[in-house]
């Protein structure tokens, strides 16, 4: 019995863990951004696979039984080639995306739909703390006049906006540390992707108990799977039926 997990998240590492648990020959796949990434257990490959071919071709060579995208939610174009792998092979395909982060009672949330959108928005304010990760950092660097507070695991590379800090740092943080973290740079307003999940979400507790808003931008669309999962038991319950 052989799974290919697709990871690079709390999820994608317990998911291994319990199909291991359970006799599974398990391979974890990771993109290979960060450079000393937590690993699960079982077998790990680093790197991309070339695109929904690559995954195809690597799929049927290694004789994967299921496949398991337990990527980020905004992780794109890596769930796309799961789709169209599992489509190309006839692989199992299940899709495992933690449930997004709901509006609660007193939180100043601007939606948005673009990273482009969240850097037009964050413009308004004076002190911006980004924590969206490295990637898309370049939609702010135009901004001369307000300062941004970076948070990201490693250094980033992109260009960044002239007035900035960079803290690297690695989660989960705890509710004390992001209001100190606010008040300390005398933040007004976060940003962030819908991530969703426990391990970040304290800034979010903190922003609206100092009453900051959030510039919250929005999943992108996933491929369409048949067969979804939002916590790694509901995969064990999934795979059981296959
Ligand atoms: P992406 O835009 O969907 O992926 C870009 C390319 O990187 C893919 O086409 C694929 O290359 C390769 N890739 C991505 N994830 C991979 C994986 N798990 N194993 C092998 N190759 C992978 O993804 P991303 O947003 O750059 O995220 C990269 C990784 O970081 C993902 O594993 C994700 O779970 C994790 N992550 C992302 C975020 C985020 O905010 N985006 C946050 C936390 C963790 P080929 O086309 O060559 O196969």
């Amino acid at each position: 019995m052989r799974a290919l997990i697709l990871g690079g998240t709390g999820e994608g590492r317990e998911v291994a863990r319990l199909l291991a648990e359970r006799g599974w020959h398990v391979t974890s796949s990771l993109a290979g951004r960060v450079s000393a990434p937590k690993l699960p257990v079982g077998e790990v490959r680093i790197g991309g696979f070339g695109g929904p071919a690559g995954l195809t071709s690597w799929l049927l060579n290694q004789g994967v039984e299921v496949v398991i995208d337990a990527t980020h939610p905004f992780a794109e174009r890596i769930s796309q080639s799961a789709a169209e792998a599992a489509r190309a092979t006839g692989i199992p395909l299940i899709a495992l995306h933690r449930p997004a982060w709901v509006k609660q009672k007193g939180d100043k949330w601007i939606e948005v739909s673009s990273m482009q959108e969240a850097a037009e928005q964050a413009t308004r304010f004076a002190h911006v703390l980004l924590t969206i990760g490295r990637q898309q950092l370049a939609a702010f660097a135009n901004d001369p006049h307000n300062l941004y507070v970076i948070r990201t695991v490693e250094p980033p590379s992109a260009p960044l906006p002239p007035r900035h800090r960079v803290i690297t740092s690695r989660g989960p943080f705890a509710l004390e540390d992001e209001k100190a973290l606010m008040i300390g740079n005398q933040i007004d307003v976060l940003v962030t992707k819908n991530s969703g999940g426990t391990l970040t979400e304290a800034k979010l507790q903190a922003a609206n108990q100092l009453g900051i808003p959030v510039i919250m931008v929005q999943r992108p669309p996933l491929p369409k799977v048949a067969l979804q999962a939002s916590t790694p038991k509901e995969v064990l319950t999934l795979i059981e039926r296959i």
